[in-house]
């Protein structure tokens, strides 16, 4: 970027490393021992390539879930407990979302309000089905993520810091984004594009005051939320759609640098919870797609988090490093949605492949259709009350009681 057409509330997220003082006054008076230090966080980018400039920009803040960690051998080490990867930071290190430093003993967010996306969409692009339905969410992202799969959709800004790549981003105070949000007459606001728990501190301020303003918080998220994270956000949290990659721990570690044991406890903890719970699984050519290995996925899902669960199959498309691999046949969709409906799962969608015929809703007791859809428009209503007008089943979901179709 041209720095002298930069305007003034638009800048990178990283600019010129400021000079990390190690302060022994700034530690937590208790320090905690680890029992294990977990994994090492990477490098990441330099020193010299980090944080723009000082505390005072209003993108660094104070992270919260930072606790120090008594490493006898480096003094002034945190640990990040947001995500289960739960980084152990030495003095200027980033973790491995790439966007929480260690800054003089106390663990930093480095984008808080620093959007990279700020922009309402359909619910039905994140993709929710069965919340608000026919409503728009107002999507807001930092860059950053801490999981790095190998076939990320949005890699331009989830694996920004791994890649070298600066991408514009402007700063959002979380009042602003409320207030842009209503503007553009949505429903909810969106945590999304990037895991939202990276930027953990600047969506609990936005989401408190989205709910203050009357709209609605909605998680996309990769399910990775240590428990700690979870008790912060539950209580504003009102529907979260989780990618559900695999159901073992082989895909996660291979492609993704994660585990399934968190992301499992995660899904099934929010749906627990209350939090409103769909799923979705890209369904990638030669990785995730035995047929044993779908159907262990569906069952798990009737399972733990029962039948009415809406799971969306997508197609994958080449990109980032699996850009050498053929897109998802059409015919292995249509395959992975007969397992699931054969597992017993009443809502399984099939998602970016418009020549399969799956993104109507069907009513799970009778099989009315009930709502039906085009692209990501509601082009069909035919609940009344949120139930099927046949045979009364209420429909699982939220806010289907009015009809988004304009007559
Ligand atoms: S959010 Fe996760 S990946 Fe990022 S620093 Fe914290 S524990 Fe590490």
């Amino acid at each position: 970027m041209d720095e002298n057409n930069r305007s003034p509330n638009r800048r990178e997220t990283f600019t010129k490393a400021p000079s990390v003082p190690f302060d022994p006054d700034a530690m937590p008076v208790l320090p905690v021992r680890a029992s294990s230090p977990g994994e090492e966080p990477p490098e990441g980018l330099r020193l010299g390539d980090l944080g723009p400039a000082a505390e005072s920009e209003p993108n660094i803040r104070p992270a919260v879930l930072g606790e120090a960690f008594d490493d006898p051998f480096v003094p002034g080490s945190v640990r990040c407990i947001a995500c289960a990867h739960r980084c152990v930071l030495r003095p200027s290190r980033i973790g491995i979302c790439g966007v929480r430093q260690n800054r003089g003993g106390r663990l930093y967010t480095l984008v808080y309000g620093q959007t990279v996306v700020a922009r309402a969409e359909p619910v039905e692009k994140k993709p929710f089905f069965h919340f608000l339905p026919g409503s728009y969410a107002y999507s807001v992202a930092t860059q950053g993520c801490n999981f790095h799969c190998s076939y990320c959709q949005n890699w331009q800004i989830s694996q920004a810091h791994r890649e070298g790549r600066v991408p514009e981003s402007r700063y959002l105070a979380p009042e602003t984004a409320v207030a842009e949000a209503l503007a553009a007459g949505v429903r909810s606001i969106a945590y999304t594009y990037v895991e939202p728990t990276v930027f953990l501190e600047y969506a609990l301020d936005t989401m408190a005051r989205a709910r203050a303003a009357g709209l609605h918080n909605i998680f996309v998220t990769n399910g990775y939320e240590s428990p700690e994270a979870l008790d912060l956000l539950v209580p504003q949290l009102d529907a979260a759609n989780v990618d559900l990659k695999a159901a073992n721990d082989d895909f996660y570690r291979h492609v993704c640098g994660a585990l399934w044991e968190p992301v499992r406890d995660t899904i099934v903890a929010m749906h627990e919870r209350g939090v409103w719970v769909e799923l979705t699984t890209l369904i990638i050519p030669g990785l995730n797609d035995d047929r044993r290995d779908l159907r262990v996925m569906a069952e798990w899902i009737a399972t733990a988090v029962g039948p009415e669960t809406p799971w969306h199959l997508t197609r994958f498309q080449p990109t980032y490093r699996l850009s050498g691999l053929a897109e998802t046949p059409a015919a292995t969709l249509v395959d992975a949605a007969a397992i699931a409906r054969e597992v017993g799962l009443r809502h399984v969608y099939v998602g970016n492949a418009p020549e399969v015929e799956a993104s109507a809703t069907i009513c799970a007791h009778c099989g009315e259709r009930l709502i039906g859809r085009s692209d990501f428009a509601v082009t069909e209503w035919r609940l009344v009350d949120g139930r099927c007008p046949r045979c009364r089943h209420a429909l699982a979901g939220v806010g289907l009681e009015d009809s988004p179709v304009i007559a």
